[in-house]
């Protein structure tokens, strides 16, 4: 990784430090809210996925959610590349969005259905995301136990 030499970056990343935790933290609180109850920071015990974890994990139900930051994850509305080491940031957030979409596409084929919440995304939207997987998930993952 390039140093954070300059300032763009740095603002970048300690923006990503500081908002990264925060709507994942107001998505958390609305979906307890509701009585709902789930893990965090859940490590998938499958085979390819062992260092990826999901944000949030409904283990019963198979609905993993992954609160995305808009820089680190590319979000159509908010992706730029810092200017200093414009390419390698560019392979380097590619790479990030290339395993993004083999994550979902491991956990789909495993019976999980994916939720992915940009960090910009209205906390009440968001849980209300999670909310409809939760219940269009549930008949198909009727067979699963942990
Ligand atoms: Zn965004």
């Amino acid at each position: 990784m390039p140093d954070a030499s300059s300032a763009d970056v740095r603002r970048r990343m300690s923006a990503q430090v500081r908002s990264g935790t925060a709507p994942e933290m107001a998505l958390r609180r609305l979906l307890h809210g509701q009585g709902l109850r789930y893990r965090v920071d859940y490590r998938f015990d499958i085979q390819g996925l062992r260092r990826r974890r999901a944000d949030l994990a409904f283990t019963r139900r198979r609905v993993a959610v992954f609160v995305d930051g808009c820089f680190w994850h590319s979000c159509p509305q908010h992706a730029t590349f810092p200017k200093a080491n414009r390419d390698w940031w560019a392979a380097k957030l590619a790479t990030n969005v290339a395993r993004d979409r083999d994550t979902d596409e491991r956990l789909a084929a495993e019976g999980w259905a994916v939720v992915r919440i940009w960090e910009h995304e209205d906390a009440l939207a968001a849980a209300d995301r999670v909310v409809e997987a939760l219940h269009s998930h549930r008949t198909m993952s009727a067979h699963s136990t942990p």
